[in-house]
């Protein structure tokens, strides 16, 4: 939902209303596919307050969390989750550092919890709360992204 907020806050209002999209769209299918492909060998999955991510290593006492996307083009949104699974670890106290990473671009950008991140994830997640509290989905509007979102049968079919 973080990383959507960047995106589309219908998106978000459906996700939070657990209205599902299509578990067969051919988008949703491959990004699982990159993702087990990506972790065969390494990480292991945790799952903290409703979130699930990957830690791939630790290294000097510092815990490494690694998100895997089909391609940068939301990176911004994509820097926000990191830096909520981050921030989420760091509320318990723990110390973790980021890794995005794009297969397929055979790209990677590392990614820490700067005092910046920190204020855009907290104005992040307040953005969701007051898009959950909406009594009905704010209406679709067509944007770049409608094209691979699995909602979009959904909202214009
Ligand atoms: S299809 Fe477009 S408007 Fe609908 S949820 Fe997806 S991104 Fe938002």
């Amino acid at each position: 939902m973080i990383a959507s907020a960047s995106i589309c806050p219908r998106q978000v209002w459906l996700m939070v209303h657990q209205i599902n999209p299509d578990e067969d769209d051919p988008n949703l299918e491959y990004g699982r596919f990159v993702h087990a492909t990506a972790y065969q060998r390494e990480g292991r999955e945790i799952e903290l307050r409703g979130s699930k991510f990957d830690v791939i290593a630790v290294k000097d006492n510092t815990i490494v969390v690694a998100e895997v996307k089909k391609s940068s083009k939301a990176i911004e949104g994509a820097r926000l989750q990191l830096a909520h699974y981050l921030l989420l670890l760091e509320e318990q106290g723990i110390h973790a550092i980021g890794e995005l990473r794009f297969p397929e671009e055979r790209g990677r950008e590392r990614v820490t919890l700067t005092n910046e991140l920190r204020q855009a994830v907290l104005a992040q997640r307040q953005y969701i709360y007051r898009i959950a509290e909406l009594r009905q989905p704010p209406p679709p509007k067509r944007i770049r992204w409608c094209s691979k979102c699995a909602y979009a049968e959904l909202c214009w079919g």
